[in-house]
Order: C-alpha cells, then sequence, then structure tokens
C-alpha cells in the first residue's frame, strides 16, 4: 500500500529509528539510568510558570467561543502583539497582517515552502543542517542543495555558497543558533550573505527568500546576540516557535513574521493564509495561541542548560574531543574520533552512550550530543566518554 516515494524517505532516515530502538533494548537490559540517552532534542524543562498559569485561567474562565475556527491566520490580537515585538527589533513597520500563527516551527517551514517553491526549484542549506528541510523541500516540489559551512567555525562559506546559487534558487534556510552546532551566525558573515543574495537576484532576475528558522533564538548563553534577519535580509521571513523557548514541542505552536520590504508582500501573504489552510493545519492551536499570548515576554531559564553546556563541553575536550563551544541551542557537535561516524555512533552503544552520526545532519565526521538530559545523567556518562576516547586512543 505504501508509495514507492515515502518508503524510500523512510529508508533514508531509518537510523534514526535504529538508533531509537537502540535506546530502548539498552534501557530494559540495563535500566534507564545506566543509560546516556544524548539523541533527542526534546526539552526536559517544564513550561515557565506564566505558561502554566496562562493554560490554567484559559481552561477554567470563560471559554465560550475558544473552540471555534477562526481567521486562518490566526487571533488578531495575537499576531498584533507579536508584530509590535518583532517590528521593534527588525526596525520595520510590521502590522498582524504580516504574521502568520503556525503548527511549530515545521507547520511554518512547510507553509513557506509551499507558497513559493514551483516544481524544480532549488532550496539551499548550510550544513550541517536539520535533516527534515530536505523531506520539507520534497513535499513541495522543491529540492535541497546542501551547501557546506566553514568547517572550523560552522559559519557560512561566502565562496560555498557563491558556487550553489543558480537561476532556480529560491530560498536559503538559515538556522542560527543552529542545530546542531549551537553555533550563532555572525552579523558580518550574514550581511556578506545579504551582499552576495542582492547581486545573485540582480544577475538572474530572480527572487531568493531568506527562511530564518528561529526556534532557538531565545536559548542563548552569556549574552551572545543574534542578529535580526529581517533587517539584514530585505526579502526574508522568520519562522518561529515555543517549542523550544517556552518548553512546548508537544503543542504544536508557532508564527511566520513576513518582511514588509518583500516586493507584492500581500501576495505572498495571501498564499501562506491559503498554504496554512490547505495543508490541513487550518489554523494553528486556538487555545495555545492564547496562553503563549499571554508569555510573549517569558522564555525558559537557561542557567541550567548553560551550566550542562560548561560541564560537557569541559569535560569532552578534556577527554580529547574537539568541539566548536556552542552560543545557543542545546546541542554540541564535536568531531568523531574516526572519518566514519556512522560507525562511531554504532561503537558508542557498548558503552551505553547513544550519540547521533553528523551524516544525519549532512555533515559526515561529527556527532550529535543533545544536552537536555539532566545533570546527572551527563556528569554519569563522562566515564563512558572516557572509555570510548581510550579505546581509539593511538
Ligand atoms: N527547526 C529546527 C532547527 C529544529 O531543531 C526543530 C526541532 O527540533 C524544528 C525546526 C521543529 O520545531 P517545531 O517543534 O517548532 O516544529
Amino acid at each position: 500500500m505504501l508509495s514507492q516515494n515515502i518508503q524510500n524517505k523512510i529508508s533514508k532516515s531509518s537510523w534514526i529509528r535504529a538508533m531509537f530502538e537502540q535506546g530502548e533494548k539498552l534501557r530494559k537490559l540495563h535500566g534507564p539510568e545506566k543509560v546516556y540517552d544524548f539523541s533527542l532534542g526534546n526539552p526536559d524543562y517544564e513550561p515557565p510558570q506564566e505558561v502554566q498559569d496562562a493554560l490554567i485561567k484559559y481552561v477554567t474562565g470563560e471559554t465560550a467561543g475558544l473552540h471555534k475556527y477562526m481567521n486562518n491566520a490566526g487571533y488578531p490580537e495575537i499576531r498584533e502583539n507579536i508584530a509590535k515585538r518583532t517590528g521593534e527589533e527588525a526596525g520595520l513597520p510590521l502590522t498582524s497582517n504580516h504574521i502568520i500563527m503556525t503548527c511549530g516551527a515545521a507547520g511554518g517551514l512547510n507553509v513557506v515552502l509551499k507558497s513559493i517553491l514551483n516544481p524544480g526549484d532549488e532550496v539551499i542549506a548550510l550544513a550541517p543542517y536539520f535533516v527534515e528541510y530536505g523531506f520539507y523541500a520534497e513535499n513541495h516540489g522543491g529540492r535541497l542543495v546542501v551547501v557546506p559551512t566553514d568547517p572550523a567555525t560552522f559559519q557560512p562559506s561566502i565562496a560555498a555558497l557563491e558556487q550553489a546559487i543558480t537561476p532556480k534558487t529560491k530560498a536559503l534556510i538559515i538556522n542560527s543558533p543552529n542545530n546542531p552546532t549551537g553555533v550563532i551566525y555572525s552579523e558580518a558573515v550574514l550581511t556578506q550573505v545579504a551582499g552576495l543574495l542582492a547581486r545573485k537576484e540582480q544577475e538572474f532576475g530572480s527572487q531568493i527568500l531568506v527562511i530564518s528558522d528561529e526556534p532557538y533564538s531565545k536559548i542563548v548563553y552569556d549574552n551572545a546576540k543574534v542578529p535580526n534577519i529581517l533587517s539584514i535580509f530585505p526579502n526574508s521571513a522568520v519562522v518561529n516557535s515555543y517549542s523550544k523557548s517556552l518548553a512546548l514541542p508537544g503543542e504544536r505552536i508557532g508564527y511566520i513574521a513576513v518582511n514588509p520590504q518583500i516586493k507584492d508582500v500581500e501576495l505572498l501573504i495571501s498564499g501562506l493564509i491559503f498554504a496554512n489552510r490547505t495543508l490541513g493545519f487550518v489554523n494553528a492551536p486556538s487555545l495555545f495561541q492564547k496562553v503563549i499570548g499571554d508569555s510573549l515576554d517569558v522564555a525558559v531559564n537557561t542557567d541550567e542548560y548553560k551550566r550542562r553546556r560548561d560541564y560537557l563541553y569541559s569535560r569532552l575536550t578534556e577527554l580529547g574531543f574537539t568541539c566548536v563551544k556552542p552560543e545557543g541551542a542545546f546541542y554540541l557537535f564535536p568531531k568523531a574520533l574516526i572519518p566514519d561516524d556512522v560507525e562511531f555512533a554504532q561503537r558508542a552503544l557498548k558503552y551505553n552512550l547513544l550519540i547521533v552520526p553528523g551524516s544525519g545532519f549532512g555533515c559526515p565526521g561529527y556527532f550529535r550530543l543533545a544536552y537536555c538530559v539532566s545533570m546527572e545523567t551527563i556528569k554519569n556518562s563522562i566515564s563512558a566518554f572516557k572509555a570510548l576516547a581510550e579505546e581509539f586512543r593511538a
């Protein structure tokens, strides 16, 4: 019954499933406390108190009308409040019209891609990248073009990007703070990227949309600043979600903010609203639109994530692993100790360590650790990392 297309796609990502199944097996065999599972980017925080309070308020208060269909773009007053904040940060005149509430960032990305892609159009992703981008582009007739970043810093490489842009390039996805590296792309590099895109658009007579996938924009350390994409790229849209910033991934709530400087922006916005409707989302969940509407200035406390980043980064580098120190998100992306990262992840299982090979992010030779696990798990895992490192010591 299953289509050949989906069969192929499932088998392409089957090692992620295999990792999950291995984890389950190990937990049954050794007990969950003896298994160090760094494989999933699922926040272990509970949502902030303000979110819990808002939820109680809307569930127990006057709920008449709360569960009805609505404008496919979402509640106007909540979009207005998001537009006000986004516009102030970008220095641009955003109104509620420029905001479309979505089912998380995943929903938002699909809505944007459906709205802009013609068959065969190319979408550039900068490796390492979130693996779902390829599937999302293909969902809407597009093709993902993977461009490496500078391996010393994981910042975009202007030379590599220049080579990849063609007349068929319709979008560039930026994800900063990045999953899986935790790197924040610098303002200086992004400004160069903006210059390059403007030149290429002129050369090809095309328009290239920068899609900024920002679920980690509020998870940053040491007062690092995330450059404002809407102010750097006139042809841009931010896709954001509350999955990580408010620890609400199961509730599927986020938004798209469209740059008002885009030519014929009203037409694009009507396309986005149409796509939100016809992809079957119809509108973002009404209850959680209300809840996040009361929590727009709130985010999870990142102190505990920072403590984990500092501890894990220090211990692993002491053990001889090399890694760019992340400035945000909750991932570490060290170099594997052998070139074959899939083999390396397999060997790590012997020590009950569940890690994700860099190949899964278009970047072989590395592995990803998601440190949204308890500090206790992290501390207990160090002897396993030590044993793993010793296995590869010359
Ligand atoms: N983009 C990136 C880079 C992610 O890491 C994730 C989730 O892990 C998503 C998008 C999807 O986020 P959401 O849960 O808001 O759909």
